[in-house]
C-alpha cells in the first residue's frame, strides 16, 4: 500500500514514511491510496479483536512491515479491554477508554509509539504534538521511557481539566509539557509551522503524534469493527461520534470503506460547529474557538477533515448518505449527562454529547452506537456540578492528582518554541 499526500497527490510514500514524517510537502495528510472492500466481512468478524485488527493493519500497511513485526505492535499497544455496553433498549455505548489515559486516544497513540519504535533508526526523534487535553496524556504515556524518543506537548494553558493537566504534565524524563498562552488551535497553528521549518525538522528529527499522523487513524478503524463484532448479527448500528479534529469519524468511514457495514455515522460537535455548517450550507467558515464543557472538540479548524473529503472525491464513499453532522449546546449535553445518569449510566461530556445527538434523530428500527471517548473521572468538575453529587476517582487519576505540574509556559511564539526546541536537543 502507498500512501498519498492529499494536497500534491504525485507525492506517494510508504507507511513508515508517512508515519516518520507525519506531514506530508504543503502540510498535506497522507492517505491510503486505495481502500478496498474485505472480501469476506464475516470471517473477519468472527476473529477476536487483536487477530482481527492485525489482519485489517497488515492490509492497510500493506508489505512495508512484515507482519511479525506488526502483530507485536498491535499487540503491545491493544492491550487493554474495550467495552459495548447496553445503556437502553436500541443504545449502546462504546467505550473505548479503559486504557492508560483513561480516553480513545490511547488506541492511536500507542499503536504508534509501537510502530515508531519498532522502524527506529540510530537518530533520536522528537515527538512534538498539541493537545487539547486528552492526546497529550495518550501520547506521553505511549511514548514514557521510550529510548531515543523525546515528547514535547504544547497545550492550551487552562483549558485543560486539572485531572488532565496531571495525568502528562506530571511524568517527567522523556517527557516535556509546555503551556502555551493562547487556545488550541494556536498549539496546532505551531506545531505546523515547526514542520514547515526544514531546519529545525532536521536538527531535532521531528514527528507529529497529532490525529494527522496517520498511524492514529489507521488503529482507531479497528474498534469500529469490533464494535459491529459485537452487536447481534446483520445489525445495521448507526454510530455517534464526539467530533474535534474529526479523526475519529474519518476512522469510521475508512471502516465504512473496507466494507464494514453500518447504516450511517453522525458527527457530533459542541458550539465549535465549523463542519456542521459546512454540511449544511456547503460554504467552510470557521468561526473563533468557543470554550465549552466538552474541552476536547474545542476545535473550529478540525485538521483531518480534508481527509473526510477525500473519502469521498477518490474512493466514491457517499457523505451525503452517510454522514450528519450536529452541534450540541453545553446545556443540552448538562442534560443528556443527567438523563443518562438518570438510566443508570455515568458518561463523561463528550459520550454524552454524543449520545445526545444520536438519540435525537434515532428511528425505531434502528441500533445506535454511541462512542464513550473518555472515562466520566477525567471531568469530574463538570459530573459533580452537574450531577450533584460526589464521583470516586479510579485509581491512575487518584494517583496523578497528587503529583507536581512540571510545565512550562509560552507565549504562542514559534521563535520562542524553535529556540526551546534547538536547545533541549544538546541536553
Ligand atoms: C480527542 C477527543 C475527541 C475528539 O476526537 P477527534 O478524533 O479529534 O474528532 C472527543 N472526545 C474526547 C474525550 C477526546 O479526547
Amino acid at each position: 500500500m502507498q500512501f498519498i499526500n492529499i494536497s500534491h497527490p504525485e507525492q506517494k510514500v510508504t507507511f513508515p514514511q508517512a508515519v516518520v514524517t507525519g506531514l506530508g510537502k504543503g502540510q498535506g495528510l497522507f492517505f491510503p491510496e486505495q481502500l478496498e472492500p474485505f472480501g469476506d466481512i464475516q470471517a473477519l468478524l468472527d476473529l477476536d479483536f487483536v487477530s482481527r485488527s492485525q489482519v485489517i493493519l497488515q492490509y492497510l500497511v500493506g508489505d512495508s512491515m512484515e507482519a511479525d513485526v506488526l502483530n507485536a505492535c498491535v499487540e503491545q499497544a491493544f492491550d487493554f479491554p474495550l467495552e459495548l455496553k447496553k445503556v437502553s433498549g436500541q443504545v449502546n455505548a462504546l467505550e473505548l477508554f479503559h486504557g492508560p489515559s483513561l480516553a480513545f486516544k490511547d488506541f492511536g497513540a500507542r499503536f504508534m509509539a509501537q510502530c515508531l519504535a519498532s522502524f527506529s533508526t540510530d537518530q533520536k526523534i522528537t515527538i512534538l504534538t498539541a493537545t487539547s487535553g486528552d492526546t497529550g496524556a495518550a501520547v506521553a504515556l505511549a511514548f514514557y521511557n521510550q529510548p531515543g524518543i523525546d515528547v514535547v506537548v504544547l497545550y492550551p494553558k487552562g483549558k485543560v481539566t486539572p485531572l488532565q493537566e496531571k495525568l502528562f504534565c506530571t511524568l517527567g524524563g522523556n517527557i516535556r509539557t509546555i503551556a502555551i498562552e493562547d487556545d488550541f488551535d494556536a498549539c496546532q497553528t505551531l506545531v505546523k509551522q515547526s514542520f514547515d521549518d526544514a531546519q529545525l525538522v532536521e536538527a531535532v528529527g521531528l514527528n507529529s503524534a497529532n490525529s494527522i499522523n496517520v498511524a492514529r487513524l489507521l488503529a482507531q478503524v479497528c474498534y469500529y469493527f469490533e464494535a459491529v463484532a459485537r452487536l447481534p448479527a446483520d445489525t445495521k448500528a448507526v454510530f455517534s461520534v464526539p467530533s474535534g479534529n474529526f479523526g475519529n469519524v474519518t476512522a469510521g468511514l475508512v471502516a465504512y470503506a473496507l466494507g464494514l457495514p453500518m447504516k450511517r455515522i453522525i458527527a457530533a460537535t459542541n458550539r465549535n460547529d465549523t463542519v456542521p455548517r459546512f454540511l449544511d450550507s456547503g460554504k467552510w467558515e470557521p468561526r473563533p474557538t468557543v470554550a465549552t464543557l466538552t474541552n476536547a472538540m474545542d476545535i473550529s479548524l478540525p485538521n483531518n477533515f480534508p481527509r473526510v473529503l477525500e473519502l469521498e472525491d477518490r474512493h466514491g464513499v457517499p457523505l451525503q448518505e452517510l454522514l450528519t453532522s450536529f452541534a450540541i449546546s453545553d446545556e443540552e449535553t448538562q442534560g443528556a449527562v443527567r438523563a443518562l445518569d438518570a438510566e443508570g449510566y455515568l458518561a463523561d461530556p463528550h459520550s454524552a454529547l454524543a449520545w445526545k445527538a444520536l438519540t435525537d434523530g434515532l428511528e425505531e428500527d434502528e441500533t445506535g452506537v454511541f462512542l464513550c471517548t473518555a472515562h466520566p473521572a477525567k471531568f469530574i468538575e463538570t459530573l459533580e456540578d452537574t450531577l450533584k453529587r460526589t464521583i470516586a476517582l479510579p485509581p491512575a487519576l487518584e494517583q496523578a492528582s497528587a503529583k507536581q505540574i512540571l510545565s512550562t509556559e509560552m507565549p504562542a511564539d514559534f521563535d520562542l518554541l524553535k529556540k526551546y526546541l534547538l536547545e533541549k536537543q544538546k541536553n
